[in-house]
């Protein structure tokens, strides 16, 4: 069972503190939310976590299966079972989403086992098959040039093949509602909904709590200021839709003086 322990997290972007003191678990097998306005750190946290170089860690790690993943390049991580959605995916013409998602396996089998001679086509083949039938994708969806030309939808439907395909053990999804219409929506909450399971610990970063309608949360942490101030259920999700940050900005604001 593997688990990542973020602990006291310290992030500081162009000199300027953004994360201070971030501490939370998740383990495989629990979906956790963060929730938070925007401009509270939910972006960064994410970035820190996949190894952004912009992200300056002043203090605090973050541990997975025995390692600081802090100290690890992004494909040191990635290769360890850690994913990342990005918010914003690049897109990269002339590389086949099938081409990209082979080589990115491959580089995962091999960092778990050094002599793996890498999928062979036909088992690739059947796996993608398998992947984009469940979460009910065109078959030539594959054969397009990554992210070239996808729609917001598409880009999003694309990550979670991703995810489906490199199988990590913890994803951090952030802000994967933005941009999406209700339909796709519903298409990426049901994919994470059936890759999700005992062997995938998820992290959802969103600003709304309408993609925690589709997304059934285990734990719903909310940032404010650098910081996860409040932690609760599903339930706490609904009362920030009720009635907002405000109530947590109230019993949580710093002294002006402390600032
Ligand atoms: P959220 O995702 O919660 O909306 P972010 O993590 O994106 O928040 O941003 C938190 C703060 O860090 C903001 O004040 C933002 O301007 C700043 N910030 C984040 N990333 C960068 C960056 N790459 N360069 C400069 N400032 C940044
Ligand atoms: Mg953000």
């Amino acid at each position: 069972m593997s688990q990542l322990e973020i602990k006291n997290l310290h992030v500081s972007v162009e000199g300027k503190p953004i994360l201070k003191g971030v501490n939370l678990t998740v383990r495989q097998g629990e979906i956790h939310a963060i929730m938070g306005p925007n401009g509270t750190g939910k972006s960064t946290l994410a970035y820190t976590l996949m190894g952004h170089p912009a992200y300056e860690v002043t203090e605090g790690e973050a541990l997975f299966k025995g390692q600081n993943i802090l100290e690890l390049s992004p494909d040191e991580r990635s290769r360890l079972g850690l994913f990342l959605a990005f918010q914003y995916p690049v897109a990269i013409p002339g590389v086949t989403l099938a081409n990209f998602l082979r080589t990115a396996l491959n580089a995962r089998r091999k960092a778990l086992n050094p002599d793996d001679k890498g999928i062979s086509i036909p088992e690739f083949r059947r796996l993608l098959k398998e992947k984009m039938d469940l979460l009910q994708m065109p078959h030539d969806f594959a054969g397009r040039y990554l992210n070239d030309g996808f729609s917001g939808g598409e880009k999003k439907r694309a990550e979670v093949l991703q995810l489906a395909t490199l199988q990590p053990e913890i994803a951090i999804l952030d802000e994967t509602d933005s941009g999406l219409d209700i339909d796709a929506l519903r298409i990426v909450s049901e994919g994470v909904n059936a890759l999700a399971g005992p062997d995938l610990g998820v992290i959802v970063i969103t600003h709304y709590q309408r993609i925690l309608n589709y997304i059934k949360p285990d734990y719903v942490h909310v940032m404010l200021d650098g910081r996860i101030v409040e932690s609760g259920g599903a339930d706490l999700a609904q009362r920030l839709e009720a009635h907002g940050y405000d109530w947590l900005r109230e019993k949580y604001a710093e002294p002006a003086a402390s600032r």
